[in-house]
């Protein structure tokens, strides 16, 4: 591990008690590890109005304790003008702007003129869709604001075909926002993006190989506790295990080695996404077997599976060792199902 000058943001998705703010950032503390921000949401922006939306404005109190016990710079996510004047108000150092808000000019508005009259730093995560021009044009909302300091973070993007993480992280859109801001500071949320804790270390040393410049992660003292997001949280223990595990390097020359590196690193995440697709190809399997068991149906249904073969044919690469390797490959998928069919009948 070697951090160089890499943001680093640690801290509980949400504010959810004094103790537990207090036994996170003091765990962190204890690691020893270069933390830039402590990160927390006081106001949670849920899907559902039945799950926990925060704490609200007490933890702002929180977390100013925090900051004079440990040192570590706050910052805690806004999404209405009249948050970030709390927020100045109580001492924090910096403000991000969720993925849900980006998306809403207005608000973003409401905030770049509140930052004008309380200036604090500002990060900016991607909207929740897909538009690298809607990023963009909260960034300049905030230019335009004149915001002390402006980041951007990644937390990747609802897309309908994602099926292995919670969010795609598309990383094209992330490196086409570095390209048309060449010095704006990108960070890469890989909690969000993973929506657990398998992927975090796969996404983040992807992030780095890009040339990121630091790291959000959610991190709680107990996750299986947490109020939110608990599939996603990691410990302090493994947020240090996690940074002592990465490659930190310099954004600028990639060299040949390093772009070796990135390569085999999406390798090796599309390896882990065929494997999970794979295992949830096999529970479908399970589903067919008990429909055919039930209406006593042929395991076999020869029909059926040359059109799989063929739409996959279609679709393929057209060289004929791939082709070979495609039909090898089709055979054993089909093969493994037929077992494990029969296996279940
Ligand atoms: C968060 O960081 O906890 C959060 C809600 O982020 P996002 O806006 O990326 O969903
Ligand atoms: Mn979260």
């Amino acid at each position: 591990m070697e951090l160089r000058n890499s943001t680093i943001i640690a801290g509980p998705c949400a504010a959810e008690s004094e103790e537990q703010l207090f036994l996170t950032a003091e765990q962190l503390f204890q690691t020893g590890l270069p933390i830039s921000y402590f990160r927390t949401g006081v106001w949670k922006p849920r899907s559902s109005p039945k799950d926990f939306c925060g704490v609200g404005e007490i933890a702002l109190e929180w977390l100013a304790q925090i900051k004079k016990q440990f040192h570590f710079p706050i910052c805690v996510e806004v999404a209405r003008g009249e948050h970030v004047k709390w927020c100045y108000e109580n001492g924090i150092d910096a403000i991000w702007i969720g993925a849900r808000t980006t998306v809403n000019p207005f608000l973003v508005q409401e905030i770049a003129d509140a930052v004008k009259q309380f200036p604090i730093e500002v990060m900016i995560k991607n909207p929740i869709t897909p538009e690298l021009k809607t990023w963009i044009g909260a960034i300049e909302r905030l230019q335009e604001a004149n915001a002390p300091k402006i980041m951007s973070i990644h937390r990747g993007f609802s897309v309908e075909s994602e099926h292995v993480l919670r969010y795609s992280p598309i990383w094209e859109i992330p490196i086409a926002l570095k390209t048309h801001f060449p010095d704006l500071q990108i960070i890469c949320d890989p909690s969000h993006i993973a929506g657990n804790v398998n992927y975090l270390k796969e996404i983040s040393q992807i992030a780095l190989d890009y040339g990121f410049d630091g790291l959000m992660v959610e991190v709680h003292h107990n996750p299986q506790l947490a109020l939110s997001d608990a599939d996603q949280q990691i410990t302090p223990t493994q947020f240090f295990d996690l940074i002592e595990s990465l490659n930190f390097k310099s954004s600028v020359n990639l060299t040949t080695e390093h772009q070796l590196v990135k390569e085999r690193n999406l390798i090796g995440h599309i390896d882990t996404q065929i494997s999970e697709l794979l295992k949830k190809r096999m529970e479908i399997v399970d589903e067919i077997a008990k429909i055919k068991n039930s209406h006593n149906l042929a395991l076999l249904q020869p029909d059926q599976w040359k059109k799989v073969v063929q739409k996959y044919q279609q679709s393929a690469l057209s060289d004929a060792d791939y082709q070979k390797f495609l039909a090898d490959f089709l055979d054993l998928l089909h093969q493994a199902s037929l077992n494990r069919q029969k296996n279940k009948h």
